[in-house]
């Protein structure tokens, strides 16, 4: 079967090899020169993902007869109708379905009409005039984000990047000002106390088949310090849960999702793809703190290097219906992905520089190997602004998982970071006694 899959990344990557191994014959739209994709692909267009006519023209020439979307920017501009209206099943969600991740304002307005558990209290905020009643309400531990897309790097929270009501009252401004986010829409959320948790599940319209939990780490630096980023590593264990989450919280919040899909369908906003769900693990339980609509980068390497059923087929039932938890059966293993950045990254990130990336050596210590957003160039790998490689240990515990993403990153070399301490035995620790202590439980 010919795939499409959009997307240069090491999520996309991951999807491009998951697509192989099941004998798809792949094609690839992306705008950079990602090496695992090119040399596994049919067929390449390097392009603007988001360019929708430029993209099924080359699904519609290269005869493909499934598609993909990873990244979220060209499913906000309608790249899933373009493809479905050009007869090209799609398995991942339309412009409408998408808004649970596009507007976080539509996102909290469909959980709270729906009455979806995991709600919190939140409010929508278009002119100054509205802020000050809001703030009233809501009091000042909250957080602050832009309604549309900002890559993850809008949201502000107090006690971390707001100090006082002022703090916010200028960060509203700003954002209405200068339409942070891509418009004048502002929403203000409680701010959630406990650990986080990512849940992907496959999505047909109607069922929700969740994959195993993984736990991200935004901060740039060691010990959650440092800018947010788009992911510096991840972890899952090989019973699906996390070392803080109960196999009831975990169900708890694939529930909620069940009831955002009932919610969407419902809206006629029918959602066929990968669902994302971020939580919160609260002394409540899960809490919602966003939706994504796609894999997430990096939770999907993680997954997706589990995934033993065929990924082909389980996207042809997205798109097409009749998607079950038996369709999708995952390796009994623990996972730990890191990622290699360039120095400097998020905000001086160093590109344009070569990386030395031992892909044999890497190999032989068992580790599995993505590449995101480095281009090649005669055989030689520069980076660009983002994150570099993904590198994944599989094994029985986390922490033999662990050792063997950590062996496999020392054979990449160049002026790069890494995150050490992701899924190191003392941060797992550190999780589950502080989720102990929010939960008040002393056993
Ligand atoms: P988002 O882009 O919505 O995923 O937010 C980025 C980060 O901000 C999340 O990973 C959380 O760490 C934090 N965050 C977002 N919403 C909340 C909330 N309501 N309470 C506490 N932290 C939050």
């Amino acid at each position: 079967m010919r795939v499409l899959a959009v997307g240069g990344g090491a999520r996309e990557h991951a999807i491009v090899e998951a697509l192989a191994r099941s004998g798809a014959h792949v094609y690839a739209c992306l705008k950079n020169r990602n090496p695992g994709i090119s040399r596994t692909a049919k067929g390449i267009l390097l392009a603007d993902e988001s360019d929708v006519p430029k993209v099924v023209d080359f699904a519609k020439t290269s005869g493909v007869e499934l598609a993909v979307v990873g990244p979220e920017a060209p499913l906000e501009v309608g790249l899933a109708d373009g493809l479905n209206s050009a007869g090209i099943p799609t398995a991942s969600p339309t412009k409408a379905a998408a808004r649970i991740e596009t507007s976080k304002s539509f996102m909290r307005d469909l959980m709270s009409k729906h009455r979806v558990r995991g709600a919190i209290k939140f409010a929508i905020v278009e002119t100054m005039a509205e802020l000050d009643g809001a703030l009233d309400r809501l009091g000042s531990d909250i957080v602050v984000k832009p309604t549309g897309l900002t890559g993850g790097k809008g949201v502000k929270v107090f006690g971390e990047h707001m100090k006082s009501r002022q703090d916010i009252v200028a960060y509203c401004e700003e954002i209405l000002e200068k339409k942070i986010g891509g418009s004048a829409r502002i929403v203000l959320e409680e701010r959630l106390v406990g650990e986080e948790f990512t849940i992907q599940a496959f999505c047909d319209g109607r069922a929700v088949v969740p994959m195993p939990a993984v736990q991200d780490h935004k901060r740039a630096y060691e010990g959650d310090q440092g800018p947010n980023t788009g992911g510096m590593g991840s972890y899952s264990q090989k019973d699906g849960l996390l070392p803080f989450l109960r196999r009831a919280e975990y169900e708890d919040a694939v529930g909620i999702m069940e009831d955002v899909v009932a919610a969407l369908g419902e809206e006629g906003a029918e959602y066929r793809g990968t669902m994302y769900g971020q939580f919160m693990l609260t002394k409540d339980g899960p809490k919602v703190i966003e939706f994504n609509a796609r894999f997430g980068d990096p939770e999907a390497m993680n997954v997706l290097s589990l995934l033993r059923s065929d990924i082909s087929e389980i996207c042809g039932k997205m798109a097409s219906g009749g998607i079950s938890r038996k369709d999708a059966e995952f390796a009994q293993k623990a996972s730990v992905c890191k990622y290699v950045v360039p120095e400097g990254y998020v905000t001086k990130s160093l590109a344009g520089e070569e990386i030395m990336v031992d892909e044999k050596a890497i190999a032989r210590e068992g580790a599995i190997l993505y590449y995101a957003n480095v281009n090649e160039k005669d055989g030689r790998i520069f980076t660009t602004t983002s994150r570099s490689v993904g590198v994944v240990g599989l094994a029985d515990s986390i922490e033999e998982a662990e050792r063997i993403a950590e062996k496999g990153i020392g054979h990449v070399s160049g002026r790069i970071h890494v995150r050490h301490d992701i899924a190191k035995k003392h941060m797992l620790d550190a999780k589950v006694t502080r989720m102990k202590a929010i939960r008040g439980d002393r056993s």
